[in-house]
């Protein structure tokens, strides 16, 4: 579905991916783990198109789209929740919602995702009218994710879902993770704790800006070295 060939991205004369090369399946959930400033959020922003490679190609079910701005690449099915959830505190939940499907004109269709997201989080439907800044963190994930299910993606990106959440809100996650599953949403997910290797067949690991492991998840859970540097445990 999605291709990575040989992917480097600088920001200035920094280097901050190298030559990354992966691919993810239609319908595979695949994690990336990295330690802070890896290049993580790099990699999913030159898929998004927000940040162009200067070299090496990325293509979406084999047509190339490294050279196409982040709306048409929206347009094509991709769609990321960036790290720290990027809500709109001051707009409600529905409004946050409407935002999510800007690519649609037709109104019915607006509406009828949004009915679709209500059934799939019934807390956004309870809360449709509340501020979206006054959600605790884990339902502004929520709201997040329900927003960017609102543009149909068939790739959706999750930037570290689990950052500042507690455990029982992380679990809250792996629910909404695994929901997204069931109804046939690729995941590439992004994140730096072991849940996430539980929830995945396959996972990449990145290194200063290059890929160093490709791994089945349970290898990795299981890799002492992984573990220690990758998942603080
Ligand atoms: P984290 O887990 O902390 O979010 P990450 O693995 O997602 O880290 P990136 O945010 O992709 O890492 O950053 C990769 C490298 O690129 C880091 O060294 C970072 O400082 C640098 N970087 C990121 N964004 C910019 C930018 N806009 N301008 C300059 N350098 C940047």
């Amino acid at each position: 579905m999605l291709k990575l060939s040989n992917i480097t991205c600088y920001y200035g004369k920094v280097a901050a991916l190298r030559e990354v090369s992966l691919e993810i399946h239609a319908k595979e959930t695949v994690c990336l783990i990295g330690a802070n400033g890896a290049g993580k959020t790099t990699t999913l922003n030159a898929i998004c198109g927000l940040l162009k490679p200067v070299s090496g190609e990325i293509t979406f079910f084999g047509e190339r789209i490294d050279h196409l701005h982040p709306h048409q690449i929206l347009r094509f099915g991709i769609c990321q929740v960036p790290e720290g959830r990027k809500i709109f505190p001051d707009m409600t939940v529905l409004e946050n919602l409407k935002i999510g499907a800007y690519i649609y004109n037709d109104k019915r269709k607006v509406n009828r995702n949004i009915s679709k997201i209500y059934d799939y989080f019934p807390l956004l439907e309870e809360r449709k009218g509340q501020l979206a800044g006054t959600l605790s963190g884990g339902e502004q994930q929520m709201l997040a994710i329900g927003r960017a299910l609102m543009s149909d993606p068939k790739l959706l990106l999750l930037d570290e879902p689990s950052l500042g959440l507690s455990p029982i809100m992380i679990q809250q996650i792996v629910r909404i993770i695994k929901n997204i599953q069931e109804i046939g949403v690729t995941i590439f997910l992004v994140e730096q704790k072991s849940f996430a290797l539980r929830i995945v067949e396959r996972g990449y690991v990145l290194e200063n800006g290059s890929i160093s492991f490709h791994e089945k998840s349970k290898n990795l859970l299981t890799s002492v070295e992984v573990r220690k540097a990758y998942l603080g445990v």
